[in-house]
């Protein structure tokens, strides 16, 4: 059987600015399986290094190392983190237990990375075995040095390993404990598991079946005083890298994330701050106007559907076009989906009543015969009406009656009633006979103040003038609108004589035209809240970036722990991500709490319920993952590409 360590002329040189350290010098060593052998000299001699080599927590720079007869020279990183995983166990001079963690968390840690699951019962044995069987739900804060010692042997041994790799593992500890320690790691060895260990106590090294002394980066003497103890382990070829992450190993990183958000209260609140307010902005924004969509179309009625408005259409560098009589007699006799067909004329007025002048808009409207004054209080039966609409007789007799709308009313009498109060428009004195209130779309924006009056009293005794400003059609249903506007479009293209591909000087409008105006009326509106809440996500994704950069340099030795435990790189990166989407998630979550929170808060003001979709629900989680991914990539990035020695060094 080739020896489970063979190593051949190896060298490793460190660089230091101009400074070079030899570290080995073509070192060449053999170890069987079952040994148990102490590498001792002074310090800086490079007993360490050695042992990092052929634990694969280092490469080196020159010679050849085979374990177990196999050449590793090319071996991937995802290779060699699957060896450490699996053949090799670390015991490290300061323990590099998992902080606030009990000893069977600690114990089950290695298991996490061998993609195969975590068992606790394993765990459990190998504490026994290491005489903890009493401590197993202690932390290791709450444990001495020679227990923590015996927690970090137990780990170890946890995945079978071939070989027991242990650096200076009772240099840490008292007398009493380091007796201890080595009374467990001899058994071990006499059942057959190989030992390397690093010393510089020649009453360790005197239990050692063999002792290596190197001296700057040579070996200078090598003893053997044991034959070593009889090995049932080998191993006929080395593990495979690992692919994919093991539903263990996500739940251990979500319990890690959890853990040290948790750890840093204040920290992590403060952090995610940003994606509160950027996310809570959206949501607002979004809730609201989808409430507002929803409550705008349930509060119009089919009657609204079935309008279409003919409005006039200013071309460049010429003057509007008015409506004449002519063009509503061409809609009559051109357009037969155009049921009813209302000329209204607009202008810009002052009304008074006693001392209170307002400018208004004063437009008209037809009265109407009983059958047609249903139809007319259907129309106004979402705006609710006080008093009545005037009748045909009264717009035949040029009346001075008048509908007013509730803003107008406002504006004059305050709250008071308005109807059967004098009013004054132009200097002419009408009786408000009703007054209608807003629609829902001008009770959230605002609307003009606005006096409806017959058309004939209108153009005989107010305006002066026939004019018309727009024309109202109302088809026979909703579905017949869109082939009204074609027929009205084609009509008064005809009676004006429009050349063909010439533009029109006028524009027909549906009410389904109408609400995607409002639509890209909001769209504007949204942009502007969304640079917003796009600059506080930035400052919250560049406040996650660098905590999660604190996070890293915190955690650096638990990070070559991990990796000496066989973690791979793309297992350290994606700790770290997930901790960073964790944060945002959270951030994101508690957002759509804001957001909603203040759609309710608007509601106070403009009277629409916000809606919260699963669609906007999901847009925030998406879009805080997103952002955790893209400002949590770099930190995670950087942790993934730690060496494992500087990490478990660093101070
Ligand atoms: P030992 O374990 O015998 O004390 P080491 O193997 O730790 O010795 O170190 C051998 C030599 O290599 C020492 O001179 C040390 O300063 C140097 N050395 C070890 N690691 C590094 C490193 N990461 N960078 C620079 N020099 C190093």
């Amino acid at each position: 059987m080739p020896p489970l360590i063979d190593i051949r002329k190896v060298s490793k040189t460190y660089t230091m600015g101009t400074f070079r350290v030899e570290a080995l010098k073509e070192v060449s060593i053999q170890v069987e399986a079952g040994e148990f052998v102490a590498l001792v000299g002074p310090s800086g001699s490079g007993k360490s290094t050695l042992l990092h080599i052929m634990g694969f927590l280092d490469r080196p720079d020159a010679g050849e190392y085979y374990f177990a007869g196999h050449p590793t020279a090319s071996l991937g990183e995802g290779r060699l983190a699957a060896i450490r995983s699996r053949m090799v166990g670390f015991i490290f001079q300061s323990f590099h237990l998992l902080k606030r963690t009990t000893a069977r968390d600690n114990v089950t840690l290695p298991m996490v990375y061998t993609g195969l699951g975590t068992d606790n019962k394993k765990a459990l044995e190998c504490l026994a075995l290491v005489g903890l069987s009493d401590r197993v739900k202690h932390k290791s804060n709450e444990l001495s040095g020679g227990q923590c010692q015996r927690v970090a042997i137990a780990r170890s041994l946890v995945n079978d390993p071939l070989v027991i790799m242990a650096d200076e593992p009772t240099g840490n500890l008292d007398a009493v404990s380091r007796q201890e320690v080595m009374n467990v790691i001899r058994g071990l060895n006499e059942k057959g598991l190989t030992v390397v260990l690093v010393t510089h106590d020649d009453e360790i090294s005197a239990m050692a079946g063999r002792v290596v002394h190197l001296k700057d980066g040579v070996i200078v003497s090598d003893e053997t005083r044991r034959p070593p103890a009889r090995s049932q382990l080998a191993a006929s070829h080395l593990p495979q890298a690992r692919l994919g992450f093991s539903p263990s190993e996500f739940s251990e990183q979500l319990k890690v994330a959890f853990k040290a958000i948790w750890s840093h209260k204040m920290r992590s609140a403060l952090t995610i701050l940003g994606i509160f307010i950027g996310v809570g902005a959206i949501i607002s924004l979004m809730t609201i106007s989808e409430g507002f969509m929803k409550s705008l179309l349930s509060g119009s009625s089919e009657d609204d559907a079935r309008k279409v408005w003919v409005v006039p259409y200013r071309q460049h560098g010429r003057p509007v076009r008015r409506f004449t009589a002519g063009d509503v007699e061409a809609i009559r006799t051109g357009a037969p989906l155009a049921e009813k067909i209302t000329p209204i004329l607009e202008r810009g007025l002052k009304i008074s009543a006693g001392d209170k002048h307002v400018d208004s808009s004063v437009q008209t409207s037809e009265g109407y015969s009983l059958q047609e004054q249903k139809l007319r209080d259907k129309f106004f039966e979402n705006r609710k009406m006080t008093g009545r609409f005037f009748t045909r007789a009264e717009s035949l007799d040029k009346a001075r009656v008048v509908v007013i709308n509730q803003t107008l009313s406002k504006k004059l009498f305050d709250s008071g009633n308005a109807v059967n109060n004098d009013i004054r428009i132009n200097g002419i004195d009408f009786l408000v006979v009703g007054v209608a209130e807003d629609h829902k779309a001008e009770q959230i924006f605002g609307s003009r103040p606005t006096a409806y009056i017959p058309l004939d009293t209108a153009e005989k005794r107010v305006f002066g003038s026939g004019h018309l400003d727009y024309i109202e059609v109302v088809a026979p249903s909703p579905d017949d609108a869109q082939e009204a506007r074609r027929q009205i479009i084609t009509a008064l293209r005809a009676k004006r004589g429009a050349r063909e591909g010439a533009e029109d000087d006028f524009d027909v409008r549906t009410f389904e035209a109408q609400i995607e105006m409002f639509k890209s009326t909001m769209g504007k509106l949204s942009l502007v809240v969304y640079s917003i809440a796009g600059i506080s996500l930035l400052v919250g994704g560049i406040g996650i970036m660098n905590i999660m950069l604190v996070s890293v340099t915190e955690r650096t030795r638990e990070i070559g722990l991990r990796k000496a435990m066989g973690a791979r790189n793309s297992d350290i990166l994606s700790q770290f991500l997930i901790e960073a989407v964790v944060l945002c998630v959270i951030g994101g979550g508690l957002g759509v709490g804001l957001g909603f929170g203040l759609g309710w808060l608007a509601y106070f003001f403009i009277k629409v319920p916000p809606t919260l979709g699963a669609g906007t629900i999901s847009f925030a989680f998406g879009f805080s993952t997103l952002i955790g991914v893209g400002f949590g990539f770099w930190p995670a990035l950087r942790a993934a590409m730690l060496d494992p020695i500087e990490a478990l060094r660093y101070e």
